[in-house]
């Protein structure tokens, strides 16, 4: 089947300055996790996206100096030759593909701390992110640049766009966005200066258009020069001779760059989480600049549909489709469009894991693709999937995330494969999450699998079959996985964050209970010690149905842990809306008549709040019995002719839906594997042998 011909216009090669992309795909620039620790994983990430079409695949944020040192985040560098080196590793692999390579070079000026570099962080005015998270938090300001300051940036942005084209890049980026430098000098709230940089609009974009300048200087004719840049605030901001500053911006501006990147100002607006967020959020802010500027424009609002992107072009709105999070998702969105597979396309579910792993600094890992970052680590390429074993026949009980994806990975390598749910319908514990408040769109790891598996001839699928250990043991299948998830316990913790037992009464339920349709009566209690969304999720979806509902955490914030997937704000917001009342920092102690006792945590101060139903989302526990009753009858098994019995997703060790489909990938890969041994392949960077030296010249002495 061929590309559908209303497609035809997002395979169009668009111009950016000397350079041209193939088409209207643009991975955008964002962070991998990856860093120039594991450039060959990074490198086999991003060529990943200019395999699956994307006719632009960018890198994340790029340092140009170690003035701008956003450690323990992970972000990469372009400082000497070793980085040279390790970033061409990219260019190279993207280039194999056809597509362009783009290089977001970036100051983190006044909001990094330069927690490793230790130089001072710059800015405009000596003024600092105050950042109200601890992950965030620093306790080194800034100085306030003076006019050497201005010419050292703007020689290392120049130096480094002259390694970039040397490392092979194609799109040298100024980045004038998310609270970075360059972003700083365009706000007054920043910029205080009363020099030729501040004051009017008209001064405040000296910086960048410089930025951009040096950047063209160094490059000439061999690249492309982007702009990318945050226009909310700017937007909200009335300009004399404008509608706003923003269009003031883009007037001044746009003979400078040869691409707009366009975007918002802070990462919970930039990629908000489709809890909260619809798609193509952005386009009330940056639909503005196409009429202004005769060079293209490349924007995100995670797009996953054809439709919408064509209708994005044809209006006017974007030349270049950008994405990041359906890049990761589906590196072959492209390709798949191409071919008139849309159906195929594994559609981003807006969950921000991918982000959550930039907050924890560690590669990139979604929740529908779990090959992201495996590509060279574990050699998983999303498309192509190793031949069968031994073993050719295999049962999976449970058709929850994990069992489903195990299934689908099985089935790709040519098993023979049978899928026993016992409820009516597959999920597992996507049928309830997906019916929480803004939760709709996480069907999507449920529905593209269930799809992709109707279409294989080699998986037979049974919904309404709870199997015992006698239907396993009559069933001929030679492997067997226990996919059976888990179940949310009534335990609760002591103050030292120990487990001390079960809370057992009659009206204390869990989110199973509220799953199975249990009545819960107002006053209810939400005590949640889990801190990721089903606390807060729970809370809201009660208060649509029961009167007054109260939530209960031992954290500082509700769903504590979505600082990780940018959606607390929204989650706090979503909470007050609803009328939920909050209670931080406190732990449920006991139940008495209609009342819960909650304690601080840190004083042990008590208090009682009115409550008739009690629901704790804290621990969950593996629901194993099933595999613990099989592998205890080895002989029987043996006589069933039954190789093995496994354990794979929350069976085996609860935790995120990201992690379940991760395990049940793995374990669909590993299955009858060769591999030379159980560790995956170490990435390690490219650096020179370097022997100690002190700054007296003398070099380190062995012995003494
Ligand atoms: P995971 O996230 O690991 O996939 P889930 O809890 O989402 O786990 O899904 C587990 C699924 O296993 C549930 O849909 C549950 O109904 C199903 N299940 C549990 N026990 C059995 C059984 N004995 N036979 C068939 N299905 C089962
Ligand atoms: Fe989309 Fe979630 Fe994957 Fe990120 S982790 S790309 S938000 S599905």
């Amino acid at each position: 089947m061929g590309r559908q011909p209303r497609y035809d216009v997002l395979f169009e090669p668009v111009r950016i300055g000397p350079v041209t992309a193939p088409n209207r795909f643009y991975a955008v620039p964002h962070a991998s996790g990856m860093t120039n620790t594991m450039p060959r994983m990074r490198a086999g990430f991003r060529a990943m996206k200019a395999e699956g079409g994307w006719g632009v695949v960018c890198t994340g944020y790029v340092s140009v100096h170690p003035s701008s040192d956003d450690s323990p985040l992970p972000y990469a560098t372009l400082w000497d030759d070793n980085d040279i080196r390790s970033h061409a590793l990219m260019t190279e692999a993207v280039h194999r593909h056809g597509a362009l390579a783009g290089i977001e070079l970036w100051h983190g000026g006044g909001s990094v701390s330069n927690k490793t570099s230790r130089f001072p962080p710059l800015s405009p005015s000596g003024l600092s992110w105050m950042a109200t998270h601890v992950g965030f938090m620093g306790n080194a300001r800034s100085k306030a640049m003076d006019a050497a300051d201005i010419r050292n940036l703007l020689h290392w942005q120049r130096e480094a766009a002259r390694k970039a084209r040397s490392a092979g890049f194609d799109i040298v980026y100024v980045y004038a966005g998310m609270g970075y430098l360059p972003y700083e000098f365009l706000l007054p709230e920043w910029n205080l200066r009363t020099d030729a940089y501040g004051g009017a609009i008209a001064n405040r974009v000296r910086l960048v258009r410089e930025l951009l300048e040096v950047t063209r200087d160094a490059v000439g004719d061999t690249c492309g020069v982007a702009l990318r840049i945050s226009l909310e605030e700017l937007r909200s901001r009335r300009s004399e001779h404008a509608p706003s500053e923003a269009h003031e911006v883009v007037e001044l501006l746009s003979d400078s760059t040869d691409l707009w990147d366009v975007k918002m100002d802070s990462s919970p607006t930039d990629c908000g989480p489709s809890r909260f967020t619809p798609e193509g959020s952005h386009e009330p802010v940056i639909d503005f600049v196409k009429r202004i500027t005769g060079k293209p424009v490349v924007g995100v609002g995670r797009f996953t549909s054809p439709d919408t992107m064509v209708s994005q072009i044809r209006r006017g709105v974007l030349d270049l489709i950008g994405a990041a999070r359906p890049s990761i998702a589906d590196p072959f969105l492209p390709r798949k469009i191409d071919e008139g597979r849309e159906q195929d396309i594994r559609e981003c579910i807006g969950c921000n894991i991918c982000i959550s792993s930039w907050h924890d600094s560690v590669p990139v890992r979604c929740t529908q693709n779990p090959t992201i970052g495996e590509e060279w680590r574990r050699g998983w390429h999303p498309e192509h999937y190793g031949a069968p074993g031994r073993g050719s026949t295999v049962l999976i009980v449970g058709g929850g995330p994990a069992g489903l994806e195990c299934a689908l990975t099985l089935a790709r390598r040519g098993y023979s494969v049978s899928l026993a749910e016992a409820a009516d319908h597959f999920g597992g514990r996507l049928r309830f999450e997906t019916s929480l408040p803004g939760l709709a769109t996480w069907s999507r790891v449920l529905d593209w699998r269930l799809s992709q598996l109707r279409r294989l001839s080699n998986v037979t699928l049974y919904a309404g079959n709870e199997l015992s250990v006698e239907d396993i043991l009559g069933l001929e299948h030679q492997r067997v996985v226990v996919a059976t998830g888990a179940r949310w316990t009534r335990m609760l913790y002591s103050t030292l964050e120990l487990a001390v037992g079960d809370l057992e009464a009659a009206n204390v339920f869990t989110p199973d209970d509220v799953a199975a349709g249990k009545l819960i009566e107002g006053p209810a209690v939400v005590f949640d010690f889990d801190n990721y969304y089903m606390g807060s999720a729970l809370a809201e979806y009660l208060a649509q149905s029961v009167d007054r509902v109260s939530y209960v955490t031992p954290a500082g914030h509700a769903s504590a842990w979505t600082i990780m997937t940018n959606e607390q704000p929204q989650v706090h917001r979503a909470l007050a809306n609803a009328g939920v009342k909050l209670h931080t920092l406190c732990r449920v102690t006991r139940l008495e008549r209609d009342e819960v006792v909650i304690a601080n945590l840190f004083t042990g101060e008590e208090r009682q709040i009115p409550c008739r139903s009690l629901v704790i989302v804290g621990a969950r526990a593996a629901r194993d019995d099933l595999h613990r009753a099989l592998v205890a009858r080895q002989e029987e098994l043996s006589a069933a002719a039954i190789l093995s019995v496994d354990r794979i997703g929350d069976a085996l060790a609860p935790g995120a839906i990201v992690h379940a489909i991760h395990g049940g990938h793995r374990y669909g890969r590993e299955l009858d594997a060769e591999l030379g041994s159980d560790l995956y392949r170490r990435d390690a960077p490219i650096v020179d042998e370097a022997p100690l030296l002190y700054d007296d010249g003398s070099a380190e002495q062995a012995g003494k």
